[in-house]
């Protein structure tokens, strides 16, 4: 796939690639909707990849071609990039040069040639994968000397402001400093960060990935009416974020706000207490243990976030239902993917078990695979 991206390079833009860079897509272990409030998140990288391959320009132009576009060139003045210029998916890298410029790293030209296995609009982030790609391409092209974190809050900066999406750090912190065989333990607060082993294989367990490919279209707006929510909350509560109210002080705290806002409260601080409860489970080496962990996290996005949607929720209780450990809905929600940590030797019963119900309901049929955890954003040729 790196050489076929090298060699696509040079069809569509008639001369030789510098080099190609990678970066993955992602699922959230657990810590939903929290990365917006302050709070923890655990993802990993998935194997699926977009490949960006490269080569600098001197003409100040950037010239894009993605395999999943419409066979063309989209050919911008990098002087002229500002938001709401660019529509079509060529916002997301234009807005990772336009990002790194506002930051004083302003580039003098790119030729990128685009290609991805992460499925877009899954919930798996092929946006952050799409962003972290080009950022660590231009990143080693114009030797930025940025750091992998860095890069993140760059490719973030370009999707909230550029493309005008008010996501959380979280995918693009994912996507770009993920490692091979490890979740990412993020403080999305300070952005400390911890690479916790996750060795399902040896575990004998395995993390399936189920794509409903239901993607409600009330979805963006919801997510920030969400977002809004939270914040207005903290702000009764005369808190900095979410994540400053303890557990111990929930309770009392529900009392002081109005109905509506008091489930999306409940939700954010008690998903930060299920990453906390994660991670001591996989530092103690108790992988098994987060499967309930999985199972209470997915009740309270859809009773409480209300951010699930009938097919989540089938595969959830199906996969359960069959035997799996634990399932949740992953990514911000209104459909979109489910992970389910089940035994290895229960993953086809599993994988029929949820096939089946769709069939039942007269849903279309879900597509599968088995995620492990892989490496971040890098030079791969
Ligand atoms: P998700 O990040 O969950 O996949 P988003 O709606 O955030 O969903 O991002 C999907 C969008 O990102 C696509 O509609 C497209 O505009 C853009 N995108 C992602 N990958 C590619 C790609 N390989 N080529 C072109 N555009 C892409
Ligand atoms: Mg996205």
């Amino acid at each position: 796939m790196i050489d076929e991206a090298a060699t696509d390079f040079e069809a569509v833009h008639g001369a030789r690639s510098s080099g190609v860079w990678a970066a993955p897509g992602r699922v959230n272990l657990i810590g939903e909707h929290t990365d917006y409030n302050d709070g923890f998140v655990l993802p990993i990288a998935l194997p699926h990849t977009t490949r960006v391959a490269a080569r600098r320009r001197e003409d100040g132009r950037l010239r894009l071609y993605s395999a999943q576009g419409d066979g063309t060139i989209t050919d911008l003045a990098l002087d002229a990039l500002a938001p709401g210029v660019v529509a079509s998916w060529a916002a997301y890298p234009a807005g990772v040069c336009w990002a790194l410029a506002e930051a004083g790293f302003a580039i003098g030209g790119a030729d990128l040639f685009i290609d991805s296995d992460v499925p877009t609009g899954a919930g798996l982030s092929s946006s952050a994968a799409l962003e972290c790609a080009t950022a660590v391409a231009l990143n080693d092209l114009y030797e930025l000397g940025l750091t992998a974190p860095e890069l993140a809050l760059i490719a973030q900066r370009a999707e909230n402001a550029f493309v005008g999406v008010p996501c959380g750090v979280m995918d693009q912190m994912a996507s770009a400093c993920c490692t091979d065989g490890t979740a990412l333990f993020l403080d999305t607060r300070t952005l400390e960060q911890r690479h916790v082993p996750l060795d399902l294989a040896a575990a004998g367990l395995r993390l399936l990935v189920i794509d409903t490919r239901v993607k409600h279209d009330l979805g963006d707006g919801a997510y920030a009416a969400l977002r809004a929510g939270c914040e207005r909350a903290a702000e009764l509560l005369g808190l900095p974020a979410l994540r400053d109210l303890p557990a111990a002080g929930l309770e009392a705290a529900l009392d002081r706000l109005p109905d509506e806002l008091r489930p999306l409260v409940r939700h954010v601080v008690t998903e930060n207490g299920r990453v906390a409860a994660a991670i001591e489970h996989l530092d103690g080496g108790r992988i098994a243990e987060l499967g309930p962990i999985l199972t209470a996290g997915h009740a309270s996005l859809r009773d409480d976030f209300r951010v699930s949607c009938p097919e989540t929720d089938l595969t959830v209780e199906a996969a359960v239902a069959a035997g799996a450990l634990g399932a949740r809905m992953t990514g911000g929600g209104f459909g979109g993917s489910v992970i389910v940590l089940v035994e290895a030797e229960r993953v086809a019963e599993v994988s029929a078990a949820v096939e089946g119900a769709f069939r039942s309901a007269g849903f279309a049929a879900p597509v599968t695979f088995t995620a492990v955890p892989s490496a971040g954003a890098r030079r791969v040729g």
